[in-house]
Parts: structure tokens; C-alpha cells; sequence
């Protein structure tokens, strides 16, 4: 029998990619729909291989001509902005693409009889934890308006699930990080503002020096420390989140990150044994909307999805970093 096809919004960025790569190896049609404005043309072509639709998901036009042209049986969707530094100076661009333009792919599906949806959520919609680990059960309180914007959509799917049937299964992501052990798809983007890429840039000479956002926390060095989990992993967790989705027909939110968290002075030591560069570093002021400590509980998602991390180890995850971006840039 052959599986279903599933739209891929952001199919050409960086955790959209390597979902797409881990659906065909599963089995299940793609169809990318994808504005380019972070996603990669040359590594849908050259690696995935599937239809791209170059457009935005506020299109209603395009999407319901994608609609009538492809089988669509779910959605997967990344399409979004997500840097918290960013989203504190332009709150409009947030809200406007990662809040509006999903009601507008939302209504669409639904007028389209789609009724499943895998939507990217972020540990950012919690702001500043009470317990760590982070519980899906923890209050939402984000401090900054990424994590809102994403917020209003898991309030929305909600609601959406209540009144008109839509299924979703949330994902609420901690640090995605690493790159395909293989070595076809890793993160790339410009300008750069994550961490483990401007660390491993600085390994590479591409950058000067790394700047640590905040030597004042209440964490044991000071530095902020956040839970990385490899991107791959995430992958595989949203073919589980989709297979779940399609079986059960129940909506349901997940964690995924690790269950451990790294500072930003543990990530440079890792990408320093890992690189044997230097890797100069610089003091500097917090990025505001930084929370100090960010660590998810995985718990919920490794019994309801069978879902089991292969690279939780953080030197790992850099190592597959470094292969990536020492190919892609040098
Ligand atoms: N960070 C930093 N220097 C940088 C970029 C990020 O110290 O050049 C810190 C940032 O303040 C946060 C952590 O690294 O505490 C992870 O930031 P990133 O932007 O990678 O991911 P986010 O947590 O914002 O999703």
C-alpha cells in the first residue's frame, strides 16, 4: 500500500529537511512548500528530491491549487520564524507570519478536508521554568514573543480540535543542533544568530570570536544553559508524532529535547575538543528574552511514541555539526 502524501511547509529549512529525508526513509510521499527565505533550493534538488512549491503558507490561492493537486493527507508544519533575539525588536514580523499566516494554512486545510496537522512548537512558549525538568503539564508564560506567537497557535489548535475536528500533534522543541551523520543536510543559515553554528564559524575563522550572552545567571558558571537535542532526532520524532497521528486520530503535545542541559561554556569546550581549535570567546551583556535554564522532561514522548534519541551525547551532536559546516563553508 503506498503511504500517504503529507505537505511539508518549510520542507527546505533546517529541521523541515531532515523531517522530509526521514519520511522518505519511511516511505511517505512529500510535497514542500517553502519561501525560501531560510530554505535551501540546491538541497531539496540535489537530496530530497521532492515537489517544491516556492511560496508562502498565506497564499491561499497556491495552497488550495496544492490542495487540488496532490493527495494531501496531513501536514507538517515549520514554516515559521523562530529567533527569540529577533522577535523581541519586530513583534509584528512574529506575529504576522507565525500567528496569522498559520490561521490562513489552517483555514485552508480544514476548507480542503484536511484534518491533521504536526505543528513545531517550542520550549519557548514555557518562559521562565518553575521545575526543571520542564513537564508538558508546566505553565506557558513565554517571555518573549516568539514563544508567544507559537503559543497562540497551540491555543488555536486546541480550540480548532473542539469545534471543527482538526487532530494536531504538538511538538514543543528544546535546542535543535547537529546535522545528518551522513552528511547531506545540516543547518545553514544567514545571518547566523544560534549558537552551535557561530561557535563551530568561529572554529572555522569565519568569525573572530563567539560572544556569551550572560556570565550572570544563577547556573553553576554563570552562562545560560539550554537542552540540545540533534536534529535527526527530531526527525525521527515527527515521523512517530505523524505514524501517531494518522493511528490514533487523537491530538497530543510532546517535549522533545534530551532531559540534560549543556551552558554556553560547556558548548565551546565540547566544539573545542571536538575542533582542537582555539575558539576565542568575548563576555558580553544577556540577550534579552533569554530564560537562564531551559531542560525538558522527554518522558511523555519516549512512552507515547516509542521515541528514543540516537545522538543525545553533545559532543556528537557538534561532531556531525562540525562535518556539515566544515564542507558547506570552508
Ligand atoms: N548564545 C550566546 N552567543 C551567541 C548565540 C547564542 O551566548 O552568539 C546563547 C543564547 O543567549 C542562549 C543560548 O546561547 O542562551 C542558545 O541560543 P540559540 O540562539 O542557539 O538558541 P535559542 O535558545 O535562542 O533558541
Amino acid at each position: 500500500m503506498t503511504k500517504p502524501t503529507i505537505l511539508v511547509t518549510g520542507g527546505a529549512g533546517y529541521i523541515g529537511s531532515h523531517t522530509v529525508l526521514a519520511l522518505q526513509e519511511k516511505g511517505f510521499q512529500c510535497v514542500i512548500l517553502d519561501n525560501l527565505t531560510y530554505g535551501h533550493q540546491d538541497l531539496v534538488e540535489t537530496v530530497l528530491k521532492a515537489p517544491l512549491i516556492i511560496g508562502n503558507i498565506n497564499d491561499r490561492q497556491l495552497l488550495e491549487k496544492i490542495f487540488s493537486q496532490y493527495p494531501i493527507s496531513a501536514i507538517i508544519h515549520f514554516a515559521a520564524y523562530a529567533y527569540v533575539g529577533e522577535s523581541v525588536k519586530a513583534p509584528l514580523k512574529y506575529y504576522q507570519n507565525n500567528l496569522v499566516s498559520t490561521l490562513t494554512l489552517l483555514e485552508t486545510a480544514l476548507a480542503q478536508g484536511v484534518q491533521k496537522i504536526v505543528f513545531s512548537s517550542t520550549c519557548a512558549t514555557y518562559g521562565n521554568p518553575q521545575s526543571i525538568p520542564i513537564l508538558e503539564s508546566h505553565p506557558q508564560n513565554p517571555i518573549n514573543p516568539y514563544g508567544a506567537s507559537k503559543l497562540a497557535i497551540e491555543r488555536i489548535l486546541q480550540d480548532f480540535d473542539t469545534a471543527y475536528g482538526l487532530k494536531s500533534v504538538i511538538f514543543r522543541y528544546f535546542n535543535a543542533a547537529g546535522a545528518d551523520p551522513d552528511g547531506r543536510l545540516g543547518e545553514d543559515h544567514d545571518p547566523e544568530p544560534h549558537l552551535i553554528p557561530q561557535v563551530l564559524y568561529t572554529a572555522l575563522g569565519r568569525q573572530s570570536q563567539i560572544n556569551i550572552f550572560g556570565t550572570d545567571y544563577p547556573t553553576p558558571d554563570g552562562a545560560c544553559i539550554r537542552d540540545y537535542i540533534h536534529v535527526s532526532d527530531l526527525a525521527a520524532a515527527h515521523v512517530l508524532g505523524l505514524e501517531y497521528l494518522l493511528r490514533e486520530n487523537t491530538s497530543n503535545i510532546f517535549n522533545l529535547g534530551n532531559g540534560n542541559g549543556f551552558s554556553v561554556k560547556e558548548i565551546i569546550d565540547s566544539a573545542r575538543r571536538v575542533t582542537g581549535q582555539a575558539i576565542p570567546t568575548q563576555e558580553c551583556p544577556r540577550r534579552p528574552g533569554d530564560p537562564a535554564i531551559l531542560v525538558g522532561g522527554n518522558q511523555k514522548a519516549k512512552e507515547t511514541l516509542g521515541w528514543i534519541p540516537r545522538y543525545p551525547d553533545i559532543d556528537v551532536i557538534i561532531s556531525h555539526a562540525w562535518q556539515w559546516h566544515r564542507r558547506r563553508h570552508s
